[in-house]
C-alpha cells in the first residue's frame, strides 16, 4: 500500500462575533519546495458570478515550525510563501470578516456563524487531492455554551478531538473539492429529522421562526422520496442536512452534494394549524425540492466544463438551460407527483413560469444556451434593461423541459418520458463521473426517444436551445386535457413599465421596448410624480388612474430624472396579455386523460 498522502490541516474558530471575524490557519506538512502557492476560489459552485472571495480575507501570514515566515501576495486571491528547507511545516494564520447574509459565503455574529469553505478555506496549490482534516471550534464564552454544528462534512473519526454528531471538533474530507462543498452552520439553531430511503435528512432552522417542523419533514420526505425512486435507491448520499436561514423578508438557496444552504423569509414555513397550502410554503418546498434535485442534476451529473471546476475564473458552459432549467421543471413537478401538492396547485405555478417568460422580450433576442453562456456577465449582473436583453435559463429552460416531457410522452403512448433522459444521464454521467459534453443532452434524448422519434426531438431540442422561438406550449398542454387562456392581468390600458418595489414612490424599474413608456422617452430609474397634473404617491394610483383611462389616450407625466423636472406625454397602450392560465379541460379524450395521469400522476 503506497504511503497515506499527509492531509492539510484547517482550524477555524469563530473569534470575534462581535467584529463578524473567523480565525483560520492552514498547515501543510509537505509544501512545495519552489514556494508553496495558497490561493481562495473567485465563485462559489452553483453561483455562476466571479465574487473574489479574497477580498475578504483581512490579514494573513506565515510560520514555519512556528517562526514567522515570508510571504507575498502574487494576485487578488493567490499567495506565495517563501521556498520551506525539507521537512519544514508550514502554517498560514488569516482573518476572514463574515458579513454577507446569503448562502454564497459566510456570516457571524453573536447569534449564529455560517460559512461554504469557498469563503475561508485557501486552496494549496499542487495539493488539492489530499485529504483535508478540518478543525470546527466554538467561540469562546459561557454564551456559546450551547452551540452546535450542522453539516454534511463527514465526522473525523479515529482522530484525536474528532467531532461527534452535531458537535465541535474534527471533521474530514477527501480533497479540496468535496470540503469547500459542505457549507457549516453553527449556533443554537432548530433541528427536525426524517427518514427517505433509509438515510438520515436533517432540517436545519436558523433564526426565529414558529415552524410547524413535524409538517415540514412530514412534506418534505415525500419531496425526497420521490426524487430518490425517480433516479432510483439508494440516493447518492448517506446523510443530507437543508441549512436554513429564517428571515423577515428573504429568497435563495444554493445546492451542495449532500446539503444545502438555503435563505428563506418566516412567513414561508408551515405553521400549526395552517390550513391549505399557502402560496409561500409552496414556494418554499419548490426551493427544497429545486435544491435537492441539484444532488443529481449538476453535483452528479456535471457539465464536462465543470469537470473539474477552475475557481480561479469563469467556466462556460451553453448547458445550464439543462442543469437548471430541467431541475426547475423538476422542482414543482415533484411537489403534484409526491402527492404534496395536488395537481390544480401545480397548474397554477406552471401557469406562472409560463407568464413570466412571455413577459419579458429578451426572450426574442437571446437563446438559452447563449444565456447559459454569458451567466456570468448577464443573468446573474442584471440591470435595468435586462427584460428587454436576456432570457432567463431557469424559467424558458424548465418550459423547454416541459415540451420536451410532454413531446416524450405523447409520441411514445406514454411509455417514455423526460424521467427515463434523467435517469440516462446519471448512469451514464452521474454514475461514473464523466462531464455532460454539450452535446451529451441531445444524445440522451435522441436514445431514449429512439425510432424516429428520438432523432426527431433531439434535433427540436438543439434548434429550440439554440433559438428564440415561442414553445408551442398551447398545443401540447391540450393533448394533455388542459386548457391555456391567455389574457391581460389588467384590463387597464399599459404604460410597458416595471414598477420598482416599495418607497412610497413610482420610480421605473425597468422600461420594455415597445411600450408606451419607452416611445414617450421615458427611461429606467425616473420617478413619476403626477399624471395630468394628479400627485403619483404609490404604483397603486398610477394603476388607478390607468384604469380610467383607454387605450390610445394621451397623458401628461411629470418625472424627475436626476433631479430635474421632466414632462412627457404617452399615448397609451393596449393592455398586455401576459397571464397564462392553465386548467384541466372540461372535456378531454380517454386518450388525453391517460396522458395526464401519466404525468401529474393518478389524481390528475
Ligand atoms: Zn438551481
Amino acid at each position: 500500500m503506497p504511503p497515506a498522502l499527509p492531509a492539510v490541516e484547517y482550524r477555524i474558530r469563530p473569534a470575534n462575533p462581535g467584529a463578524h471575524l473567523f480565525h483560520v490557519s492552514c498547515t501543510v506538512r509537505d509544501p512545495d519546495p519552489a514556494g508553496q502557492v495558497f490561493r481562495l476560489p473567485a465563485w462559489i459552485p452553483g453561483s455562476y458570478m466571479i465574487r473574489e472571495f479574497a477580498r475578504n480575507i483581512v490579514t494573513l501570514r506565515a510560520e514555519l515550525d512556528g517562526e514567522a515566515w515570508p510571504i507575498d501576495k502574487l494576485d487578488k486571491h493567490s499567495w506565495r510563501a517563501a521556498p520551506v528547507p525539507d521537512g519544514g511545516v508550514l502554517s498560514l494564520y488569516y482573518e476572514v470578516y463574515a458579513w454577507d447574509l446569503s448562502v454564497r459565503a459566510a456570516h457571524l455574529d453573536g447569534t449564529h456563524g455560517f460559512f461554504n469553505g469557498t469563503s475561508v478555506f485557501l486552496a494549496v496549490e499542487g495539493r488539492s487531492d489530499r485529504p483535508c482534516l478540518v478543525d470546527i471550534e466554538r467561540p469562546d464564552g459561557a454564551e456559546y455554551r450551547d452551540w452546535k454544528v450542522a453539516t454534511a462534512l463527514p465526522l473525523a473519526r479515529g482522530v484525536a478531538g474528532a467531532a461527534r454528531p452535531y458537535g465541535f471538533g474534527w471533521y474530514r474530507a477527501a480533497d479540496y473539492d468535496e470540503l469547500i462543498d459542505h457549507p457549516v452552520e453553527m449556533g443554537s439553531f432548530t433541528l427536525g429529522h426524517f427518514d427517505a430511503a433509509g438515510v438520515t435528512h436533517d432540517i436545519v432552522l436558523t433564526g426565529r421562526h414558529d415552524c410547524d417542523l413535524e409538517r415540514l419533514c412530514e412534506d418534505l420526505r415525500r419531496v425526497c422520496e420521490w426524487q430518490i425512486a425517480l433516479f432510483g435507491a439508494p440516493p447518492p448520499m448517506d446523510y443530507y442536512a437543508f441549512l436554513t436561514m429564517v428571515v423577515g423578508e428573504g429568497y435563495g438557496g444554493l445546492e451542495h452534494r449532500a446539503s444545502t444552504a438555503l435563505l428563506c423569509s418566516r412567513a414561508e414555513l408551515p405553521w400549526k394549524g395552517m390550513e391549505g397550502l399557502p402560496d409561500g410554503y409552496k414556494s418554499f418546498l419548490g426551493l427544497c425540492s429545486h435544491e435537492y434535485f441539484h444532488s443529481w442534476n449538476v453535483k452528479r451529473i456535471k457539465p464536462a466544463a465543470f469537470t473539474p471546476y477552475d475557481l480561479t475564473q469563469e467556466n462556460y458552459t451553453r448547458l445550464l438551460w439543462a442543469f437548471e432549467g430541467f431541475t426547475s421543471y423538476y422542482d414543482d413537478l415533484a411537489l403534484v407527483r409526491s402527492g404534496v401538492i395536488a395537481p390544480d396547485d401545480y397548474l397554477g405555478l406552471l401557469g406562472k413560469t409560463v407568464s413570466a417568460v412571455l413577459r419579458g422580450s429578451g426572450r426574442s433576442k437571446q437563446s438559452v444556451a447563449e444565456s447559459s453562456f454569458d451567466a456570468w456577465t448577464k443573468y446573474y449582473r442584471q440591470d435595468e434593461n435586462a427584460p428587454n436583453a436576456i432570457v432567463s435559463y431557469y424559467a424558458k429552460g424548465a418550459l423547454i423541459a416541459l415540451a420536451l416531457d410532454l413531446q416524450l410522452r405523447a409520441g411514445s403512448d406514454g411509455r417514455s418520458s423526460l424521467d427515463d433522459v434523467m435517469r440516462l444521464l446519471w448512469q451514464r454521467h452521474g454514475q461514473t463521473g464523466l462531464g455532460v459534453a454539450e452535446e451529451g443532452v441531445f444524445d440522451a434524448v435522441r436514445e431514449t426517444g429512439g425510432g424516429t422519434l428520438g432523432p426527431k426531438l433531439a434535433r427540436w431540442l438543439k434548434k429550440t436551445v439554440e433559438g428564440t422561438d415561442d414553445l408551442p406550449l398551447a398545443r401540447l398542454l391540450k393533448g394533455f386535457g388542459i386548457d391555456w387562456q391567455a389574457e391581460p392581468t389588467t384590463a387597464a390600458p399599459s404604460l410597458g413599465v416595471k414598477l420598482a418595489a416599495g418607497n412610497g414612490e413610482c420610480r421605473l424599474a425597468s422600461v420594455h421596448d415597445g411600450g408606451a413608456a419607452q416611445a414617450a422617452g421615458l427611461s429606467a430609474g425616473d420617478v413619476l410624480i403626477a399624471l395630468d397634473g394628479l400627485k403619483l404617491g404609490s404604483g397603486k394610483a398610477l394603476d388607478d388612474m390607468l384604469a380610467r383611462r383607454q387605450p390610445g389616450d394621451e397623458v401628461e407625466i411629470h418625472a424627475f430624472r436626476r433631479d430635474e423636472l421632466m414632462v412627457f406625454s404617452v399615448v397609451l397602450g393596449e393592455p398586455v396579455v401576459d397571464k397564462i392560465s392553465l386548467k384541466p379541460a372540461e372535456k378531454a379524450s380517454a386518450g388525453a386523460l391517460k396522458l395526464r395521469r401519466g404525468w401529474l400522476g393518478r389524481a390528475a
